[in-house]
């Protein structure tokens, strides 16, 4: 059997985004799967989600945003570590770049690593990659939570438990009920758990952002939702998590290789999420994280060398 395209470096058709007015002043431009960003204005300056993978995708976002606003950039708050969030920052000249304490550590522990196995795995994201001056790191890190006024209107940073990463920050509007998600939620695409604290996302990190009780989502990928749609993206990315997690850690607990725990997980996801978003792309990185922590082991750092391993043991 030939190995399948390695993570989506066949995936080469350029995405349209989509600017939307969520609330008032309160903007998503989501991606057709590709990472999403968002932006709340202020009166004096305005505040972003996520960066992009270069300072020339950023451009074409920020450009965009300038047609509703001709404000400064102050706070550039991140989401997590990955490069294809964090690399385009420098294009903002934001005054401050705000991430949880966690992403902090680990864009200075395993941010190297992590641009260039982002960058092999997904080159079309990475739009004139030398563009990128080099790691973005945060002048701002919180630990539990950070509130930050624009005007009189609140902007909650929270940190909800180990997830995505060890460090995801959500963008919480409690007036206007709109939910900046990040990757700890997605939308018809599959989520990433190469980096992820597997159990606790699926159990109680979700549990804490459903109850925020959000009207609008912004996911990390696919369109934003509202109403019903928040609930059912909510609840799909909880049983992929689930089902992932269920059938890796009890393949592993049974004595199963690596390989025979991913024959089961691609069993138990395929004829329910096969059709999502970068599924391939995630599905080896993802058994290859819940395999590892049901050993008991921490996310390991990602090379390019450990993704052309799992790729070439889990998808030929
Ligand atoms: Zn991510």
């Amino acid at each position: 059997m030939t190995s399948k395209p390695f993570a989506s470096t066949a995936d080469t058709a350029e995405q349209t985004s989509t600017l939307e007015e969520l609330a008032p002043d309160v903007y998503a431009y989501t991606a057709q799967g590709d990472p999403n960003v968002g932006a709340v204005v202020g009166p004096d300056y305005v505040l972003a989600v996520d960066a992009r993978a270069t300072p020339t995708a950023a451009l074409e976002w920020l450009g965009e945003l300038r047609r509703v606003t001709d404000k400064p950039v102050e706070y550039l708050v991140l989401t997590h570590y990955h490069a294809v969030r964090v690399l385009g920052a420098s294009a903002f000249g934001a005054r401050h770049v705000v991430a949880h304490e966690h992403t902090r550590h680990w864009v200075n522990e395993r941010g190297r690593q992590d641009w260039e196995s982002e960058y092999r795995r997904f080159p079309r994201l990475f739009r004139d990659a030398e563009s990128i001056p080099g790691l973005t790191y945060p002048d701002i890190a919180y630990a539990d939570g950070l509130t930050l006024m624009l005007g009189s209107r609140e902007v909650q940073i929270k940190w909800l438990g180990g997830g995505h990463t060890l460090g995801d920050s959500v963008v919480w509007l409690p007036r206007e009920r709109v939910l900046f998600a990040g990757d700890l939620v997605e939308a018809r695409a599959a989520p990433y758990m190469g980096d992820a604290a597997v159990a606790e996302w699926s159990a109680a990190t979700l549990e804490r952002l459903a109850a925020l009780e959000p009207e609008v989502l912004v996911p990390g990928r696919g369109p934003a939702c509202r109403g019903g749609d928040v609930e059912q993206a909510v609840a799909e990315t909880r049983e992929y998590l689930r089902t992932l997690w269920d059938t890796v850690r009890g393949a592993r607990e049974r004595g199963g290789s690596l390989r025979a725990a991913a024959e089961e997980a691609r069993a138990a996801l395929e004829p329910r999420f096969g059709d999502w978003w970068i599924f391939e792309h995630c599905l080896p990185f993802n058994v290859a994280r819940a395999y590892d922590e049901a050993g008991g082991l921490p996310p390991q750092v990602w090379t390019a060398e450990k993704d052309a391993a799992v790729w070439e043991q889990l998808q030929s």
